[in-house]
């Protein structure tokens, strides 16, 4: 089955918003085994959106659009899909009255005529009713091509896809498609290719595939059965296979982030953790407060950005300051050692480099980074080279995921 995306929205071509909605469908299609061709994007224009959606047929079994399902003048998706498969809208009072109760209860207060139109339909499509908001979905199969209509914005697009159109589309494939996402940090990806070429190449059924993630990448094991449990039967052996020849760079299979693990971690041993960051202003602690329930494994940190902070709050030596400079291993260990004692944790981690765009005062080169972890058993450190010439973004990025790698590493009792 070949996918075909159409985006519309004048929005997305001025450049105002990005298509996310593509991106967070051909991720699931690909989940699903179903391959993505094209991405079209155009604007709230009935002509455009026409010629588009004609191309599509020709050369795409499933063609999923997202927007233009509102009550504005601007929103043409329907009434175009329907000229153009020769269909008419119909009204459906109950999905009329659905849109009138959710203004009612959630909105508190009339449905505006214009919302109308939401209730309009294709004749003889499936609907897919919308508990996120107003516009309901719909799809219809025509000589073999099945058309999709989702809501534009992200969260409804999102809900609509996972809770609707994925059983629709799961109907379509004969068989279950199931998939393991195998989780890497520590190793590119093309050395990843190069160590699984044998299986990516030949395998079929199961399939195994690389994709390249900030930082990180990811193998992904997709099979496809009758039933779930076959699909699970066929993937067991691959999954292993896989992290027995990467070894430890393999964080986990089906897991959220680094973090992620680094958090359960803690959790499963009763632990906690805090951080004192330079280089990466406070996204360790960032990325480890998105989680939920993070308070009880993160007490907290230090941003000591400067060296009168790494002195002054975290009680850094001066000394130590002067003669080894902010980003060196003395200085790196000594922030660990302070912040775990300041924050009352059981590790602490720290983290000082340079995230550029110049080197320091001390010739230290862009992407320099040490990071430090004190617990009980005493303190290690590394120096690494990180993200150098991407940017401070990435700099950054990349030191805070070496820290939560060099975490899991030391609970796990790896090699650091
Ligand atoms: P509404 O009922 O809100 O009008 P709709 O289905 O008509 O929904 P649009 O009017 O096309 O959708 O878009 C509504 C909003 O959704 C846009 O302003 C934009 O913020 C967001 N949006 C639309 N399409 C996309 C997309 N492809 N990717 C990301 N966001 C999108
Ligand atoms: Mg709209």
């Amino acid at each position: 089955m070949v996918a075909e995306l159409i985006a519309v929205g004048t929005e997305l071509l001025l450049g105002n918003i990005a298509n996310t909605d593509a991106q967070m469908i051909s991720e699931k299609l690909s989940a699903m085994g179903i391959t993505v061709h094209h991405h079209t994007v155009v604007g709230d224009n009935p002509q455009r959106l026409t010629e588009a959606l004609e191309t599509a047929r020709q050369r795409a079994d499933i063609i999923i659009t997202t927007g233009g399902l509102g009550p504005t003048y601007d929103d043409l998706t329907k009434q175009t899909i329907c000229k153009t498969f020769g269909r008419e809208l119909e009204l459906h009072e109950d999905i009329l009255e659905e849109i009138r109760s959710w203004f009612q209860t959630k909105m508190g207060r009339e449905m505006p005529e214009n919302n109308i139109q939401q209730a309009l339909l294709p004749t003889g499509s499936t609907i897919f009713d919308n508990p996120v908001g107003t516009a309901p979905g719909c799809a219809f199969e025509e000589n073999g091509v099945h058309v999709l209509m989702l809501p534009g914005p992200p969260f409804e697009c999102r809900y609509m896809f996972e809770n609707r159109a994925a059983k629709y589309l799961e109907k379509l494939t004969d068989g279950v498609i199931v998939s393991h996402e195998i989780k890497i940090f520590g190793m590119g990806e093309s050395s990843v290719e190069e160590a699984l070429r044998e299986p990516m190449t030949k395998l079929t059924n199961p399939t195994l595939a690389p994709y390249a993630k900030l930082n990180e990448c990811m193998v992904r094991a997709t099979a496809k059965a009758e039933t779930r449990e076959a699909a699970e039967k066929m993937l067991a052996p691959l999954v292993e296979q896989v992290k027995e020849t990467l070894g430890d760079v393999v964080y986990g299979v089906d897991v959220e982030s680094l973090e992620a693990v680094v958090s359960d971690l803690l959790r499963e041993r009763g632990m906690t953790l805090s951080a004192a960051e330079s280089c990466t202003g406070g996204l360790i602690a960032k990325r480890l407060t998105d989680l939920p329930g993070a308070s009880s494994v993160f007490r907290g940190g230090v941003v000591s950005y400067t060296n009168g902070v790494k002195a002054g709050v975290l009680g850094v030596p001066e000394e130590l300051l002067e003669e080894y400079g902010a980003v060196s291993e003395p200085v790196a260990r000594s922030m660990a050692e302070c912040c775990r004692r300041i924050c009352g944790s059981d590790l602490a981690v720290s983290v000082t480099g340079v995230a550029g765009p110049d080197r320091d005062d001390r010739g230290n080169d862009v992407g320099t980074v040490y990071i430090a972890l004190a617990s009980e058993g005493g303190t290690l450190c590394r120096k690494l080279s990180c993200g150098k010439g991407r940017g401070r973004d990435r700099v950054r990025s990349a030191a805070a995921s070496s820290a939560f790698d060099l975490i899991r590493r030391q609970l796990l009792g790896l090699e650091v």
